[in-house]
């Protein structure tokens, strides 16, 4: 197959941010007040709108999804000892951390049905955490490419032995589970604005609780941990996490469009589903029943046997095509830094961080690229078929 001949001019990116073109108003009433920091009133007024969204009661605008999770393992007590039990299919800004409070993790496998954490292989290895006498300090389920985890199964099972869950919903902004925004009905809730997930403020993160106590102690300890005194008093350490104000009007743009995108995801999603059905050795990231995935990006999986051709050599054809896609997470059991960590494993990750591959997701890809895409996939399963021949 000659392919440097067909390279795109212009790179079709996995997951480029799309502006609204609401940002660039709220940018200049950030100017205008003057509040170029970390806090003021495009802050406040981002967490009262994601509150509003989510259906949470508070919420706390930080630097990143990762800064989140760690005020939220901090202020549920996660320290030094302590096990914290995470999905394995996921990115590493979900079990980082857990490491930085000086906790081990300890990793579930996902279920074939909704790639996401297995409760069932939760419970086993939460009575097994109950016979060692040993308990882990939080669950930490990853709502994946968009997709929530079956949380209140997760909750059951947590709920016996007083574990805490945080859901990891960095991907899955404005999608829904049984009814409820991704994440709420957990301890706490993470979200992640970085630029290449649904909505993005540049960089930036969502902390969200019920609990309202939780929220104001991690957003005292997102400020250096400041005793309200007029001079600068310190009784505990704290971190720099707050969003600039200037990010915070970036994301109230952004969040305005939320149906919308979510909208648009799912259409992408569907036009290569449609397009690419009837193609043999592909399949598509099954849609659990009790929710609605924001497909975040659209993940097909690639049956080598079938579609005549490796997930890589998709995946490379495409890359000198100047067409970005990406295999789908490797799993955390398998990533060198945490080969000392215990793991309950049944095969699922593994397989699927072989044949997934991330499609082209951006809201704003045109279906004529999505069509030059599906058509190169094709040509790349036609062009081996024909070589067997
Ligand atoms: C993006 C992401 C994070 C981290 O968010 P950042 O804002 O990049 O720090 C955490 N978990 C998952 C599953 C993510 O995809």
């Amino acid at each position: 197959m000659s392919i440097s001949d067909t390279r795109l001019p212009e790179r079709i990116f996995l997951s480029p941010p799309h502006m609204s073109g609401g940002e660039l108003g709220l940018i200049q009433e950030a100017f205008a007040s003057n509040y170029i920091a970390p806090l003021g009133p495009q802050v406040d007024a981002f967490e009262a709108e994601f509150a509003r969204i989510s259906g949470h009661r508070a919420c706390l605008a930080v630097s990143s999804g990762t800064a989140a999770m760690h005020l939220a393992l901090r202020c549920l007590g996660v320290g030094p000892g302590d096990e914290v039990l995470a999905s394995t299919l996921t990115f590493i800004g979900s079990v980082s951390p857990a490491t930085f409070m000086g906790a081990t993790p300890v990793f579930i496998d996902s279920d074939k049905a909704t790639w996401n954490m297995d409760p069932d292989l939760l419970a086993e290895e939460l009575a097994d955490c109950q016979k060692r006498g040993h308990l882990p300090a939080a669950v930490v389920p990853t709502d994946i490419y968009g997709q929530c985890a079956d949380l209140d199964r997760i909750l059951e099972v947590c709920r016996p032995y007083g574990v805490p869950v945080v859901a990891d919903s960095a991907e899955a902004v404005g999608a829904n589970y049984r009814g409820r925004h991704a994440g709420k009905g957990a301890q706490a809730a993470v979200y992640s604005f970085n630029g290449n997930k649904i909505i993005t403020c540049s960089g930036g993160g969502m902390l969200a609780s019920d609990d309202v106590s939780l929220i104001e102690k991690a957003r005292f300890l997102s400020q250096q941990a400041c005793e309200p005194a007029p001079h600068y008093e310190h009784k505990v350490i704290g971190y720099n996490y707050r969003m600039s104000n200037i990010l915070a009007a970036i994301g109230r743009a952004q969040l305005a469009v939320l149906p919308e995108k979510v909208e648009a995801k799912r259409k992408i999603f569907e036009y290569y589903r449609e397009n690419l059905t009837g193609t043999p050795g592909i399949e598509w990231m099954p849609e659990a029943k009790y929710g609605r995935c924001n497909r975040w990006l659209s993940v097909m999986l690639v049956d080598p046997k079938d579609f005549g051709v490796e997930r890589d050599e998709v995946r490379l054809a495409l890359e000198e095509r100047n067409i970005e896609s990406r295999p789908v997470w490797k799993p955390m059991h398998l990533q060198p830094v945490f080969k000392h960590c215990r793991a309950r494993i049944n095969g699922v990750s593994e397989n699927l961080f072989k044949r997934g591959l991330c499609l082209p997701s951006g809201t704003q890809i045109s279906p004529s690229q999505q069509l030059i895409i599906i058509n190169y996939i094709k040509a790349i399963r036609n062009h081996r078929a024909n070589n067997l021949k």
